[in-house]
């Protein structure tokens, strides 16, 4: 239950919303929009799935905020874990060697959970910088092995990575990748969506886009890795096809290159694996992590990464020049350690598997129920479904209808949060990513608000 809240009166929301408007610019909006119309949601408070606003309004958080919020909001033990480090010791630096307990238990368990030998951890702030980590290190990886021109990294298109200058540019999403013009030149971002040519069919129509080809027409010997989502999460719920990642791993193999997975999203248990890779039994030489490794309670990221990596880096013997003042943040990677305690203690993959098939059951019912949803998926509680206009015939919908938004936004005022992405024409794809604590009849209460938003679109139409 949510803490008995004093409400904001009109006048302290026109307050704060002014200063908003006035003050912030938000990341992923429309600047002019915000700046005339202010704050959609101004936030409150949060307990488990529900997150409350000022004017007491409560909501499902249906995608876990930025996928992020694992373990759900409110809880206590993570305000307890933090509160003690603070007073402790809130914050020391990893730099020149010094160490801190919390991020020494932190590698060791992180080491202890991830698959194969990934079992040495550099530690970001939040998942760019893992990516732009993950990229220099494996440069650097090639650079001490006597390679140095093995630079380039291979990206996918609707692949999300971030947005410091190489993540954004291994972003495949031109709004994103082409932002401010920025430029790596070293970053190759293949035009293949995720396809069946990595299995090695140079018939298949795209393959010139795909991953191999690039290889082929660069030279192995100028790409240092590939990076991919296991699911692909911001570019719209990509599910790779079967046998797609075993795939890239053998080509990474094949060809001498190392395989970056971006697990930001996919990792702590999201996809009802402790991370995504799991699902197909695959191991890459360097992992990131983001995101649900504190479910968001604070802000911490890393790059971990096998013994074959590991090794070479730590033969170098002068200063390696790179890091984050928030590198292993004391007070973030307790934090840390308490939630993957939590994840396990609670048995939230598991919940994530289970629950992950309820949702299944939900959407099969709103796939019975409205012609307009379709192309439904889900790994775990990794979900997303398409909507359009006649799906038997392939038919989008038209621009101006404006779709997906709209289902959003009926989905809004009916007390779900909710996200979708319509970046290419045609494109209406909804995401739906709960905290792993979900329970079935927050499930039920889930499907039951977009039934009723879809049929209330559906009308309008
Ligand atoms: N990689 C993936 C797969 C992501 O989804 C995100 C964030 N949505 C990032 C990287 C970037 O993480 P951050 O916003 O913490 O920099």
């Amino acid at each position: 239950t949510f803490k008995q809240e004093e409400l904001l009166t009109k006048t302290n929301f026109d307050e704060l919303s002014n200063l908003d408007k006035k003050h912030i610019i938000h990341p992923v909006a429309v600047p002019k929009v915000h700046a005339s119309v202010g704050p959609k949601i101004i936030f409150s408070e949060g307990k488990g799935v529900y997150v409350k606003d000022v004017h007491n309004r409560s909501y499902i958080d249906g995608v876990s905020m930025l996928w992020n919020v694992n373990v759900g909001h409110g809880r206590k033990e993570l305000a307890d874990v933090a509160h003690e480090q603070m007073m402790k010791m809130a914050y020391s630096s990893t730099f020149y060697g010094y160490g801190n307990e919390p991020a020494i238990r932190l590698a060791e368990k992180i080491a202890s959970i991830t698959p194969g030998d990934l079992n040495t951890i550099f530690y970001t702030s939040g998942g760019s910088e893992s990516n732009d980590t993950a990229f220099k290190l494996s440069r650097f990886y090639w650079e001490q092995k006597g390679f140095k021109n093995k630079r380039k990294i291979i990206s996918l298109r609707r692949g999300y990575h971030g947005v410091t200058v190489s993540a954004q540019r291994a972003t495949g999403i031109d709004a994103f990748r082409n932002f401010s013009g920025s430029s790596d030149p070293d970053i190759l971002n293949a035009k293949a969506h995720l396809t069946e040519c990595e299995l090695g069919d140079k018939s298949h129509p795209e393959f010139s886009g795909c991953i191999r080809s690039i290889i082929e027409s660069e030279g192995a010997e100028h790409v240092a890795a590939v990076i991919l989502e296991p699911i692909q999460g911001a570019g719209g719920v990509h599910l790779p096809p079967e046998g797609y990642l075993k795939a890239v791993r053998k080509l990474c193999d094949e060809f001498n290159i190392l395989l970056i997975a971006d697990e930001v999203i996919c990792g702590f248990g999201r996809t009802g694996e402790l991370f995504g890779v799991n699902n197909w039994e695959v191991v890459p030489d360097l992992m990131s992590i983001a995101k649900g490794i504190t479910s968001g309670y604070s802000h911490l990221g890393g790059v971990v990464m096998n013994n074959r990596v590991a090794d070479v880096i730590k033969e170098y013997d002068d200063v390696l020049p790179h890091g984050f003042t928030y590198s292993g943040h004391p007070t973030a990677c307790a934090v840390g350690l308490k939630n993957i305690e939590i994840i396990e203690n609670e048995r939230l993959v598991e919940n994530a598997h289970q629950m992950g098939a309820e949702l299944e059951k939900g959407f099969n019912y709103l796939n019975e129920k409205h012609e307009i949803f379709t192309n439904q998926r889900n790994v775990g509680l990794l979900a997303g479904f398409d909507l359009m206009k006649d799906p038997d015939h392939n038919i989008p919908f038209e621009q101006s209808k404006q779709a997906a938004v709209s289902v959003v936004d009926e989905c809004y005022k009916r007390g779900l949060l909710i996200r979708c992405f319509d970046f290419e024409p045609g494109m209406n794809i909804i995401a739906v990513a709960p905290p792993l604590t979900i329970t079935k009849q927050e499930i039920e209460k889930t499907i039951s608000i977009l039934d009723d938003a879809l049929a209330s679109f559906s009308q309008k139409l």
